[in-house]
């Protein structure tokens, strides 16, 4: 048997403000999109996960997404509708028996709740799981009161909702060609096509993420989470000096820095990611970047050092650990590092997974004393704090 998921990633979003769609956003460190496509390729019963996503949003996702084992997405058509059926005719050629869908906007979606759909699919149609709803339920065309509902049928549906695959996929098909527009969730178009729909219940932090403040909220719940679970905390440090030499620019926490020098060295001469390199590495007793990337190997000549912090932090995702902050002191003299402060914060938050909250970057002269006093190069010292399992 095949269960295959289809996210439905293709809306803007615009509701919960911000510089991008709300699935891209962070929560926890991570955009909310990888918790949700995570959550299903975790799953030991969902073979399939596949992305239906908004147009332009190719290198957004693929960013966003980067180290999970998903099929390549598609694009969304206009509506909701349109792009589930894109989505679930997609999948087709991995034959699915059953498929769940999901909004990329719910990342709270739990292994049980899953679980509990694949299953109950043995015995009903179609699946949906739902919350009963509390509130006094109110008609009020025009904003006047007509009559009160009897809510002790509602329910305020979720997702994933669960289908026979060969049912769904007709389905769609059918108001596809019937051109029936405007059906705002699957189990809609299986409603349309007499499919019978069971309600089961659904899970109250399986909630959708639509405004700003869900987004908040969503963030400081799943960072939470993270850490009650890693009660293993761990704490490296790292220090690191490259000397100037004639040069264009200094390189640091991966921003370039105009200045007439650059920092001598085999790869791009970091020093500020390096002692951040062997502050992570050191937490995990995995040696330092020399272990990693000798100096001898050529292939390292004028690397960009992300490539030795992404190795350290895939040593410490391979272990199932995060970093909770990290606070990185500059010695030089010149250039002026506290005006680039900004940039390197915004170029470490999606390497290391992490706030820019609990990124800090602080930078010291040496009050002309000794040889960084005298400009002969720059110092950096990291030190960063894990949690693991
Ligand atoms: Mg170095």
């Amino acid at each position: 048997m095949t269960v295959a998921a289809v996210i439905v990633a293709g809306g803007s979003g615009l509701r919960a403000g911000g510089e991008r769609p709300k699935q891209y956003q962070l929560i926890g460190g991570r955009p909310v999109i990888w918790w949700t496509c995570r959550a299903f390729l975790e799953h030991p019963a969902v073979s399939h996960v596949q992305a239906v996503i908004g147009e332009g949003h190719e290198a957004m996702f693929a960013a966003a997404t980067e180290g999970l084992d998903l099929i390549l997405p598609v694009i969304g058509g206009q509506t909701r509708q349109e792009s589930c059926r894109i989505g679930i005719e997609a999948v087709a050629r991995h034959e699915p028996s059953k498929v769940l869908i999901h909004d990329a906007a719910r990342p709270f979606v739990s292994a049980s709740l899953i679980e509990e759909v694949i299953g109950w699919l043995d015995r009903f149609q179609a699946v949906v799981p739902g919350m009963p709803v509390a509130e006094t339920l109110k008609f009020a065309p025009g904003g006047i009161v007509s009559r009160t509902v009897d809510r002790s049928s509602i329910w305020a549906a979720q997702t994933p909702q669960g289908f026979h695959y060969a049912e769904i996929l007709a389905a769609y098909r059918k108001a596809e060609a019937e051109r029936t527009q405007g059906l705002t969730d699957d189990a809609s178009v299986a409603e349309h096509a007499g499919i019978e729909i069971s309600m089961i219940p659904g899970q109250i932090e399986n909630r959708k993420l639509t405004t700003a403040d869900d987004i908040v909220i969503a963030d400081r719940d799943m960072m939470g989470r993270q850490l009650q679970n890693l009660p293993d905390i761990r704490v490296g440090q790292g220090i690191d000096i490259h000397p100037f030499e004639p040069g264009e620019f200094v390189t640091l926490c991966g921003v370039n820095i105009p200045y007439a020098q650059r920092l001598k060295g085999h790869s791009d001469a970091d020093a500020a990611l390096h002692a951040l390199t062997d502050a992570i590495l050191g937490t995990i007793g995995e040696g330092d970047i020399g272990t990693h990337f000798p100096p001898s190997d050529p292939q390292w000549k004028g690397a960009a050092s992300r490539i030795f912090l992404a190795k350290a932090m895939e040593l410490l995702e391979a272990r199932r650990g995060l970093i909770a902050n990290i606070d990185i002191t500059i010695l030089a003299e010149a250039p002026k590092i506290a005006p680039h402060v900004a940039a390197m914060k915004a170029c470490l938050s999606p390497l290391l997974h992490l706030d820019p909250s609990r990124i800090a970057i602080k930078a010291t002269t040496m009050e002309k004393l000794g040889a960084i006093g005298r400009k002969e190069g720059i110092m950096a010292f990291a030190t960063v704090t894990v949690r693991l399992p």
